[in-house]
């Protein structure tokens, strides 16, 4: 049995044509507000493996405060439960021995 395309159905299914739809969907749900820069979402730690977490590193461990001194959250900074435990508690040893910030205040 061959396959053809050109095969006319003649049945009335309403099939294409007919009412015109405008547009797709129409107005049915809200807009996704998804505007700023795309963060990657792959865990920088797992990503590469050179960098350590070392809590006498607060240059690599600033990337993960907030200017107030926060811890970011992991959603936000992408990184793996694994790392972001391993970044959070290389941040409050840091911040023991006064390499980071517990928090900034202002002036
Ligand atoms: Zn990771």
């Amino acid at each position: 049995m061959a396959m053809d395309m050109d095969e006319d159905y003649g049945q009335d299914e309403g099939y294409g044509r007919g009412k015109g739809k405008k547009g797709k969907g129409g107005g049915a749900g809200g807009d996704d507000k998804r505007s700023g820069p795309a963060r990657r979402k792959v865990c920088r730690f797992c990503a590469d493996k050179n960098v350590a977490i070392d809590y006498k590193d607060p240059q690599t461990l600033k990337y993960f405060i907030t200017d107030r001194g926060k811890v970011i959250p992991r959603r936000i900074s992408g990184n793996c439960a694994k790392h972001q435990r391993k970044v959070s508690l290389a941040i409050k040893r840091a911040r023991m021995i006064a390499l980071m910030p517990f928090t900034v205040t202002g002036k």
